[in-house]
């Protein structure tokens, strides 16, 4: 392997290199137009979107053969496209080839790994998209930032030396090496946040998480000023928010999308989630895709060209809110609430599914559990793992274990386990919750 430095020197030309592939051709001029649309009012912004939902539709019945068949037809015409047809699908709905185009691929929750493909344009856009959301909290590239992302890093060595990131020192940022937070290798992590001081954080809201928990269960108090933190990719729970926020005394500023390409929605100043209307279109259905204020969503997304979606059905759901107006200014529609993947949950054969927020829920009150995750595989039975911190004790344990009883009902066996620490995904996500019910 090659000595730290290096590979820090690597990562530095290599990040700069791609920032400038998904920075360069329209990308500046997008950032315009995209800020230009932070300021419209709705009878503006309707008219906009349905201008680019008609071009996107003719774009994709005219380059997609999986489209051919529905040229002139309204979006509601459209059919569903789900999850499985990406998959088996993906050479008849794709309009470029991949080597035309960049591919993404996305580690599927439900271990199914799709791809898609995207047009250079498609990645400019959403990183114009994106980069106009944090620089409306202050973020700028160049601003020293933390980001705990998926890729695998550094070694254990490498950790047990006291290295747990590589530096990006061009653009000031620090990469952290997901795989390996956990109570042996606190002190490492927690000195190097320490020592770097980022004014920003992006990343896994769980792996952040888990470096405040246990720095709150040691007293611990952050040294620094963190201005906000971005979370991605996960799904952001109550908790962890409640957490972050207090360790490291900043604001977190949520936003969905996803990798497949679904448009955004971005949480504003007054913490209020906004829909982006001219990054694509949110249907919320009900099980029979009727219109509902809660319920599933189908996203047809403006920025993927290379492969459309069109009313997929990305698996989760939303709450529209009833509130019109947000006193940040803006007047694109608000939701309430956004559930997570719907397979982030267990079922109770009494009680049905309990979703992950529920669970998450059970260690309310209950000290000295630094991460948990259950695993069920068959309905009658869940195996509970806990890294316990040092507060941990039988009392919280049978605290905890009641709280999940109260959830999963009479009939389920619970196999309990404490653990030293408890693996990432490949992609470096942590999950609380796995459902491997066939
Ligand atoms: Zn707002």
């Amino acid at each position: 392997m090659l000595p730290g430095w290096v590979q820090s020197l690597i990562i530095s030309i290599y990040n700069t290199y791609q920032y400038k592939v998904r920075h360069g051709g329209q990308y500046k001029q997008l950032r315009a137009v995209y800020k230009s649309f932070d300021k419209l009012d709705k009878p503006e912004w309707s008219k906009l979107q349905q201008d680019k939902l008609e071009k996107f539709l003719l774009f994709a019945t005219s380059n997609s053969a999986w489209y051919a068949g529905c040229k002139n037809k309204l979006l509601s015409e459209f059919p569903i496209l789900e999850k499985e047809d990406l998959i088996n699908y993906l050479d008849k709905i794709q309009t470029i080839t991949d080597s035309k185009g960049l591919v993404s691929y996305t580690g599927g929750t439900t271990g199914a790994s799709m791809k898609v493909v995207y047009t250079k344009k498609d990645i400019q856009e959403r990183y114009a998209i994106l980069d106009n959301f944090r620089s409306l909290h202050g973020y700028e590239l160049g601003k020293r930032t933390a980001w705990f992302s998926g890729k695998d890093l550094v070694t254990q060595k490498d950790v047990d030396s006291g290295i747990c990131f590589r530096d990006d020192w061009i653009n000031k940022i620090r990469f952290f090496s997901t795989f390996h937070i956990n109570e042996k290798n606190f002190v490492t992590y927690w000195n190097a946040l320490c020592d770097f001081k980022p004014e920003f954080i992006v990343g896994f809201p769980s792996s952040v998480f888990l470096i405040c928990k246990m720095a709150k269960e040691r007293g611990a108090t952050y040294p620094g000023l963190v201005k906000v933190f971005f979370p991605t990719a996960e799904t952001v729970l109550a908790e962890h928010r409640a957490v972050i926020e207090e360790v490291l005394g900043c604001n977190l500023r949520d936003q969905y999308a996803s990798s497949e390409g679904a448009p955004f929605i971005l949480e504003c100043k007054e913490s209020n989630k906004h829909i982006h209307p001219l990054t694509g279109i949110f249907e919320v259905v009900d099980d029979d895709f009727n219109p509902c204020i809660r319920g599933q969503l189908l996203v047809t997304s403006f920025t993927t060209h290379g492969t459309p979606l069109i009313r997929y059905k990305i698996g989760d759901s939303v709450a529209l809110s009833s509130r019109q107006h947000c006193s940040c200014g803006s007047t694109f529609p608000i939701v309430d609430s956004i559930d997570g993947r719907s397979n982030d949950f267990l079922v109770s054969p009494e009680y049905g599914q309990v979703n992950l927020g529920n669970i998450s829920n059970s260690t309310k009150g209950v000290d000295g559990i630094i991460c948990f995750q259950i695993v069920q595989r068959t309905l009658d039975e869940i195996e509970i793992f806990v890294v316990p911190g040092p507060k941990f004790n039988s009392f919280q344990k049978e605290k905890f274990i009641s709280a999940l009883r109260a959830r999963m009902g009479a009939e389920v066996r619970f196999v309990f386990n404490l653990v030293k620490s408890i693996p990432t995904e490949k992609s470096g996500k942590f999950r609380i919750v796995k459902n491997l019910i066939d």
